[in-house]
This record gives structure tokens, C-alpha cells and sequence, in this order.
């Protein structure tokens, strides 16, 4: 089976279209779950150009549950969220989102600090020297914080750093850190997304690499798969190569999530 559990919304701002042509084209592609995941609301406000306001969950909540129901011959529709992690930040959301019902929970890092390093409008920043090691350091500190909170079942576009095309100078000292990452995300029964969204950005490439997949699959992590939509027709987009990547690196099956627990299935 295939699913794509990363998906947005009119709701963020920054996406096109009605939630229900999304669906159509996950039904379209013959893909088994579709699952929302919209940039989750902040109640002090943060990045808010971005994303819904609090008082707005509501509807997205309903959304998903309506379209569960009127879509429910045809494909599943899962409830989910991706969330910013944000140091010292996090209790005010969880506080909101604790007691909902969740499928899964994505985790992502957009910002290291005050950086928005994946927004276009900081490119000129990543040219300045000694910016490309300092930021992809940051970025795993956060991601490790992230994956040991415990809150969440899936790591988003795990080296978005390089969708500019700028990377660490050493790659290997880098692999060390992300290992760890992965063996405190394995610990948590956590997935690592293959997001398809890299291919239409800068770099060209899928989130993550072949060669960090396969430190994945060396620690037995989980993956899932996600298009990062904000368009209807992003909905599955390139997932014949997301298929052939996950199978490069030795994976058989993907993960789908329900209620929040894991389950393995086998891909395609
Ligand atoms: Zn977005
Ligand atoms: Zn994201």
C-alpha cells in the first residue's frame, strides 16, 4: 500500500485549492490513506504568516472528519498535524493538543532559532561564510531535542537544510549526529517521511537522501511517505521514485499510523 500523510490546507495561508480535491487526486493515484497534516496553530503567535490561527482548529478538525465520512469507501483519511519545534516554546501548544485525537503527529524544524533557513527569502544568509556548518549543526541539535520529547510519531523532511543546495563541510562528522537522531527516533517508535517536496525545490533530491536513508535503515527506523502538498495536484507527487528510493536503501514495507500506533505494511 501507499500513503501520503503530508498534506495541507487553504487553512496555512500559503496552499491552493479545496481540501476535497486533494482527496481527489490521493483516490486518483490509487493511494490507500490520505492524511492531513497542516502547520499547527501557536497561541502566542509564531511564524503566523503561515499557518491557521488558534481559534481555527476547530474547523480544521471537522475538515478531516467530514471528509473521512464522505470519502470512506474510497480511501482513508487520517488526522494529523505537522509541528514546529520550537525550544521553550512547546508546552503552550501541547497544552491545546494533548487531548486530541490524532492519527499521527509530523515534527519538523523550519527555523533554526531566528533563522527561517528553508524560506527563499534566506538565501542571501546561507552565502555568508561559516552560515552552511553552523546552521545544519543547529538544525540536528533541534531534531534531536524534538525526537527525544517523546510527542511525536513522524520526522519531517529530516535534511531540509538542503534545499538550497548547501550542505555541512564535513558529511561524516554529520552522519554521527544524525545516527543518534535515529537511534532515540527508533526508541520512540518513530518514522522518518520520505518527502517528495525536495524534487521540486532547488535541490532536486528527495527528503532525506539515499545515504541518510540508509543510516536509517541501519537503525531500523520506520518510514512513511508524504508529498508536502500545497497544491491539489502535489498530492502523490513522484511517489514511483520515493518507492524506488525506500527499496534502494533496503526497505519492504512503510508505515501507516492509526490513532497514533504504528503499523508496517508492505510497499505498494
Ligand atoms: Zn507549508
Ligand atoms: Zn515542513
Amino acid at each position: 500500500m501507499l500513503v501520503d500523510y503530508h498534506v495541507h490546507t487553504f487553512l496555512c495561508k500559503h496552499a491552493t485549492g479545496v481540501p476535497d480535491e486533494y482527496v481527489d487526486t490521493a483516490i486518483r493515484n490509487g493511494i490507500s490513506e490520505i492524511g492531513f497534516s497542516d502547520h499547527c496553530p501557536w497561541p502566542s503567535g509564531f511564524d503566523s504568516k503561515y499557518r491557521m490561527i488558534p481559534c481555527e482548529f476547530n474547523s480544521y478538525r471537522k475538515i478531516i472528519s467530514d471528509l473521512k465520512e464522505k470519502y470512506r469507501e474510497y480511501v482513508n483519511v487520517k488526522f494529523g498535524l505537522e509541528v514546529d519545534w520550537v525550544p521553550g516554546r512547546m508546552d503552550e501548544v501541547f497544552q491545546n493538543l494533548d487531548s486530541e485525537d490524532f492519527d499521527y503527529l509530523i515534527g519538523s524544524v523550519h527555523y533554526t532559532d531566528e533563522f527561517p533557513f528553508d524560506n527563499p527569502d534566506s538565501i542571501g544568509k546561507w552565502e555568508e561564510k561559516g552560515v552552511a556548518d553552523k546552521v545544519w549543526h543547529r538544525y540536528f541539535e533541534l531534531v534531536l531535542q524534538m525526537v527525544q520529547s517523546g510527542k511525536f510519531n513522524i520526522i519531517g523532511h529530516f535534511d531540509l537544510p538542503k534545499k538550497f543546495g548547501h550542505y555541512p563541510a564535513s558529511m561524516d562528522k554529520v552522519n554521527k549526529f544524525i545516527l543518534e537522531i535515529f537511534s532515540v527516533a527508533f526508541g520512540n517508535n518513530m518514522a522518518i517521511e520520505l518527502n517528495t517536496s525536495g524534487l521540486r525545490k532547488p535541490v532536486r533530491e528527495i527528503y532525506p537522501s539515499l545515504e541518510i536513508l540508509k543510516l536509517a535503515r541501519k537503525c531500523n527506523l520506520m518510514i512513511t511517505l508524504g508529498s508536502d502538498s500545497h497544491a491539489p495536484d502535489e498530492v502523490a507527487a513522484n511517489f514511483a521514485d520515493a518507492v524506488n528510493l525506500a527499496k534502494s536503501a533496503g526497505y519492504t514495507h512503510i508505515c501507516s499510523f492509526d490513532k497514533r500506533m504504528p503499523k508496517l505494511q508492505a510497499i505498494g
